[in-house]
């Protein structure tokens, strides 16, 4: 569907703003593939994009591929923004520049949805969802496009249901350049963990598109060059399983019809490994990946912050089931809780080790505005401000350098290039070896595909394996695989793996924020020109 009912014709820059350097978003591990410069495309802008009115023509630039030019802005009528808390300088500056060229500016999305307050330049804030707020800052832009004296505030009050959003515009998006593709089947979820902003801002009662709507996008997504893996970006992949149970025969058809051309990635919630009707549903859809948010081993502490259902199987053999499936799990971690002991970086070590998970985020706790975390804090008066030069808004029960140095330590050792092989090759046999056994398609046998696994070849040998300081660790694993004939487990595990080692290599000397969320050492990335 699309906003309709406006006749007026007005052209619309979307400007999606750079990330800077981020354990998740594995910059590190561009220049070993074949051309990707950019992380996901985003869900939102091309959400908008595809929704406004179908006479409005509109641009798309996501700044982590190219600036938005001075054409760009010269062509425009009015600027839509959006972006996450940690991209807020970026978005800041945006409209900065949009504001040089006398055009308005609309902000929307997650960030100035849970605070507006950060946004005090733009013209027009979007906040909520997909919406009434939405047509109305249509119909204003319509009527009058330039700069409104006074910063305008939309709100959506009456939401519009997933099962009438379009398909993103996937089309304006560059997408060969994008390390994974993204995909929204819901939007919400039923838990209450005390950090999370999610059910505050999108709700307990998931809501849902329908699977024919997913089946769709897969096919655009195709069609507009997506190969390789999707990441569904939900917030809780099971938080409703019975829609989670009606979608994955729809994926597992798609997926068979097509030759299982994607490999599919999602976040979901650790008791997903009581649910062996969807893991192995899942196994069948060729699911290769779960996020689990497991933040922390020790009991007591997940209690603390209201996240009981990681306990409902202990959390190994929840881990352990999901890798049964053929299903690697990539962890959540968060270090300095209440509940932290001098003690917490050891035992967060030893359960690397045991899990065997290769791939875990490890933050440092931060508040954000509209969870309970930051409520409880605010009247504890332990919420600090950020331009303090600490990577978190939290103060600490522990003494800050200690859980610093704690969180430095446990990158430093984890990633630690033998440990990290070690774990995938744990994975190489005890995971991968799971899945499903996909037949070899035309597609896969074509020459530019042929092309592409060479490419990546070449770089990951000649970048790791000759120049890389690592190369003898990396030997030992690749030989192994490549005597397997493992080519493809090769690729994506050197390629990980070397994000994880460089990005904690500058971590624990200090050159990187000990929080996703952490804006200390994003500043320097702007501006984009
Ligand atoms: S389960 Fe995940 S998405 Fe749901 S509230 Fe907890 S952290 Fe947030």
């Amino acid at each position: 569907m699309r906003a309709e009912g406006i006749e007026t014709v007005r052209r619309i820059l979307c400007v999606f703003p750079r990330y800077t350097s981020s354990f998740g978003t594995f910059e590190h591990a561009y220049p070993l593939t074949d051309g990707v410069q950019a992380f996901m495309p985003p869900q939102g802008l091309l959400l908008i994009a595809a929704y406004l009115p179908a006479n409005w023509p509109v641009r798309f630039v996501d700044e982590n591929l190219r600036p938005a030019t001075k054409e760009d802005f010269e062509w425009a009528e009015a600027v839509f923004v959006s972006g996450m808390h940690i991209q807020r300088q970026q978005m800041n500056d945006i409209c900065r520049r949009a504001h040089a060229f006398d055009l308005s500016v609309a902000i929307g999305g997650p960030s100035v949805s849970a605070c507006p307050d950060y946004y005090p330049s733009f013209d027009y804030l979007h906040v909520g969802e997909l919406g009434d707020a939405t047509n109305e800052l249509f119909a204003r832009l319509a009527q009058d496009p330039s700069r409104p004296e006074q910063q305008v505030v939309l709100t959506t009050k009456d939401r519009i249901a997933m099962t009438d959003f379009p398909i993103p515009a996937y089309e304006l998006a560059e997408v060969k350049k994008y390390f994974l593709g993204s995909i929204q089947y819901s939007s919400g979820c039923p838990y209450q963990c005390e950090f999370c902003d999610i059910p505050g801002l999108y709700g307990r009662n998931p809501r849902l598109k329908s699977p024919g709507q997913i089946i769709a996008e897969l096919d655009k997504l195709r069609e507009c060059g997506v190969t390789g893996s999707v990441y569904f970006v939900d917030d809780n992949f099971i938080g409703n399983r019975k829609a989670a149970l009606d979608l994955l025969p729809h994926l597992v058809e798609w997926q068979k019809k097509t030759g299982y051309v994607m490999r599919l990635a999602c976040e979901a919630t650790l008791n997903i490994a009581k649910r062996p009707e969807i893991l192995e549903k899942m196994r069948e859809a060729f699911f290769v990946t779960i996020f689990c948010g497991i933040e922390t081993p020790d009991p007591d502490a997940l209690k603390a912050m209201h996240k009981d259902h990681n306990m409902m199987v202990p959390i190994l053999e929840g881990v352990r089931t999901i890798n049964s499936y053929g299903m690697e799990v990539v962890s959540g971690i968060i270090m300095g809780l209440d509940t932290d002991k001098p003690e917490t970086g050891e035992a967060l070590l030893a359960f690397v080790e045991e899990s065997q998970i290769p791939l875990l985020t490890i933050n440092l706790l931060q508040a954000l505005p509209k969870t309970p975390l930051w409520d409880r804090l605010a009247r504890e008066g332990r919420l600090l401000e950020e331009e303090e030069g600490r990577d978190s808004n939290v103060a600490f029960l522990l003494p800050y350098d200690q859980v610093v140095d704690s969180w430095r330590k446990c990158m430093e050792v984890a990633y630690a290039p033998e440990k990290l092989f070690a774990r995938y090759q744990h994975q190489c046999e005890y995971t991968y070896t799971q899945r499903l056994k996909i037949p070899v398609t035309p597609e896969q046998k074509s020459w530019a595909n042929i092309k592409r696994g060479l490419i990546m070849l070449r770089n990951i040998f000649w970048k790791v394996g000759v120049l890389g300081d690592y190369r003898r660790v990396f030997w030992k694993f690749a030989l192994g695989r490549l005597r397997r004939g493992d080519i493809e487990g090769l690729i994506a595990s050197s390629m990980i793996a070397h994000h994880l080692i460089m990005f904690a290599r500058a971590a624990s000397v200090g050159q990187q924020s000990a929080s996703n969320y952490s804006i200390r050492l994003r500043e320097a990335s702007v501006p984009a020109e």
